[in-house]
């Protein structure tokens, strides 16, 4: 007998005949002697509909009123998952994140997990019933409903699955694993058979949308073994995990992107030693998010600054610097929208100096100019065109033959 959470996202419970082909895989997976806990997110693209929907209303809706709408959705598919369960014979019961004991800090939107009281599930389990588990909520210490951010029922996932102590958790989706690259941007992206915790979390922290990172940092901190595979085809997925052999002349394990990027520059600032923590704390006390940051010295007394930002904060952004202008005494403000950050990831890279150079090299032979660039010791980023971004990923994916078959060696 395992104890196994499993979690089933927004397409694979998109329809009553896709909740009633979950329901078939879990009774399997219970009638094997598993027990199982089950996490869901909200049906199709019903999270956007509420988006939308409140967007008909207001510009500005309060926080705590939108967690409010949103968590609607997966309280609507503990249901149904747990009627047609119910159907089969199977003892099961749902809860919504709060009822499942999902403490998080007090703060709407983008909530963390701060606790998980497993009482409940515990109980639940020993009564040998299925837990149906609605994804992406919680609640504060004081009551208040909250959400993980977009795409966090993977998180409630592999949170129960740590507090639970849970032999593994699967991520059930509508890809077949965690691929090279997006395999609906790239053809020939190649279904990775593992792949690392740390090299996982750069993807999913630079644009692979198959996990959300809190999920992998879960994974990480608690030793949760993590598999990513499909919900509709029967087929092994990916393992992410701590240790993944290094593979022959594969320097670079994935692609990662994503675009509404925007890159602001403000220029003829003072060159002063409080001129950068003037700046970013301006930015910050706005909760404008910086991704990259660049800085250059003019001469002696100025330079400019440029950093990226996600395009849709771009309003907050140019107000948060028009606010300093006169006490950090800049001459301007520019930016450029439409551009796409693209990553090359992979732990082989640390003990690999090229990488960069050849990445540049491939950029450059396919006319993309880099506006900006970031590193790390396992990834290499840079901000280019939007219009260039699905180009600049198939030359990069073809470049560092990644969708050539592992070839396992012994480490
Ligand atoms: P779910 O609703 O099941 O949570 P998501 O849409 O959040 O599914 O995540 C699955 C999607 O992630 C895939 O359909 C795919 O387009 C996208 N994706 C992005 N990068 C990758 C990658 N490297 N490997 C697999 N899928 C990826
Ligand atoms: N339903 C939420 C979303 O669409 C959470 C999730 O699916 O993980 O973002
Ligand atoms: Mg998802």
């Amino acid at each position: 007998m395992a104890r196994i959470v499993q979690k089933y996202g927004g397409t694979s419970v998109g329809s009553v005949e896709r909740i009633e082909h979950v329901a078939e895989r879990v009774e399997k997976t219970f009638l094997e002697g598993n027990e199982v806990v089950v996490v869901v997110s909200a049906m199709g693209k019903s999270t956007d509909q509420l988006v939308t929907l409140a967007k008909e209303i207001t510009d500005s809706p309060s926080k705590r009123e939108m967690d409010m709408l949103l968590t609607t959705g997966e309280q609507v598919t503990i249901s149904l998952l747990t009627m047609a369960l119910q159907k089969r014979g199977i003892d099961t019961i749902s809860f919504t994140g709060w009822q499942a004991g999902i403490q998080t800090e007090e703060s709407h939107g983008n909530a963390r997990i701060t606790n998980i009281d497993t009482a409940r599930l515990e109980n639940e389990l020993s009564e040998k019933r299925v837990i149906i588990v609605a994804g992406f909520q919680g609640a504060t210490e004081n009551g208040h409903i909250t959400t993980l951010g977009r795409g966090g029922s993977d998180t409630t996932a592999v949170a129960l699955a740590a507090a639970l102590n849970a032999d593994r958790c699967d991520i059930y989706t509508d890809v077949t694993g965690v691929f090279t690259t997006d395999p609906r941007y790239v053809k020939n992206a190649r279904k990775l058979q593992a792949i690392s915790y740390d090299e996982m979390l750069e993807m999913a922290n630079l644009g692979a949308g198959v996990l959300h990172p809190r999920a992998v940092e879960f994974a990480k901190n608690y030793n949760v073994p993590l598999m990513v595979a499909s919900s509709m085809v029967d087929e092994i997925g990916t393992m992410i995990e701590e240790e993944v052999s290094v593979e022959k002349n594969l320097i670079v394990r994935g692609i990662a992107f994503e675009n509404d990027v925007t890159k602001v520059t403000v220029s003829g600032l003072p060159n002063k030693l409080d001129t950068l923590p003037k700046l970013f704390t301006a930015l910050s006390e706005n909760n404008v998010n910086v991704d990259i940051i660049v800085q250059n010295q003019l001469d002696e007394d100025s330079v400019n600054v440029s950093f990226s930002i996600t395009q849709s904060i771009i309003v907050e952004t140019i107000r948060a610097l028009e606010q300093v202008k006169e006490e950090l005494g800049f001459t301007d403000i520019t930016h450029e929208e439409e551009l796409a950050k693209v990553s090359i990831v992979g732990s082989g890279m640390v003990s690999n100096p090229g990488v960069a150079a050849a990445m540049f090299e491939v950029l450059a032979a396919n006319d993309i100019y880099i506006k900006m660039v970031s590193t790390s010791e396992i990834k290499v980023s840079a901000v280019i065109k939007e219009d260039d971004m699905v180009m600049a990923v198939e030359a990069l994916h073809d470049a560092f033959q990644l969708a050539e078959q592992e070839t396992e060696v012994s480490a």
